[in-house]
């Protein structure tokens, strides 16, 4: 008999499982949907998950992202390790999608919050140019001109600052 705790509603419900005859037989809880959940959980035990993904903006370091659907649980890990070697470099708000169809789990990993493209339109950075070289890229405005010499204006030194097209193809990202 395997006990556990339902994680569907507030309520939750201890129940017991116990395998008869093929079928799992489930008690303690107080409704279908404990049923369900232990039948899943004894099978193959699924979660939703939220974290945050890096971003190439000092102002706004990270941004909140989650799982669209329900994924297995001994994935968790392996999604994470991805988003965590992720740098978000291109204006990206709540409903995006940052990772689609994640490890072909059927979910896509998307952003939760406007946070970051908020702060980019409300700076004018949408089309930042990242570095002088940028101005091949068409930046003219005086917003687009090089974060790097910005910083450097701002007395900032970290690796971060360094030119964010040259680190693109270092890295081999494709989030443009
Ligand atoms: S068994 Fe039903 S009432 Fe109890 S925690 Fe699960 S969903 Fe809620």
């Amino acid at each position: 008999m395997k006990e556990l705790v339902c994680i569907t509603c507030p309520n939750s419900c201890r129940m017991q499982a116990e395998l008869e005859n093929g079928q799992w037989k489930v008690t303690g809880n107080k409704c279908k949907r404990g049923q369900q959940f232990a039948e899943s959980e004894m099978t193959c035990p699924k979660r939703t998950f939220s974290t945050t993904v890096k971003t190439a903006w000092d102002s706004v370091p990270v941004i909140p992202v989650r799982v669209s659907r329900e994924i297995p649980k001994d994935k968790i890990f392996q999604i994470m390790e991805e988003i965590n070697h992720m740098t978000v470099r291109k204006p990206m708000g709540r409903g995006d999608v940052l990772i689609p169809d994640v490890l072909g789990l059927h979910a896509d990993v998307i952003v939760t919050s406007s946070v970051l493209k908020e702060y980019l339109e409300e700076n004018n950075k949408e089309n930042t140019c990242m570095h002088k070289d940028c101005g091949q890229e068409g930046g003219t405005s005086q917003e687009s001109t090089c974060m790097r010499r910005n910083r450097g204006q701002e007395g900032e030194t970290s690796q971060e600052s360094t030119c964010m097209r040259r680190n693109r193809a270092q890295e081999g990202e494709n989030y443009e």
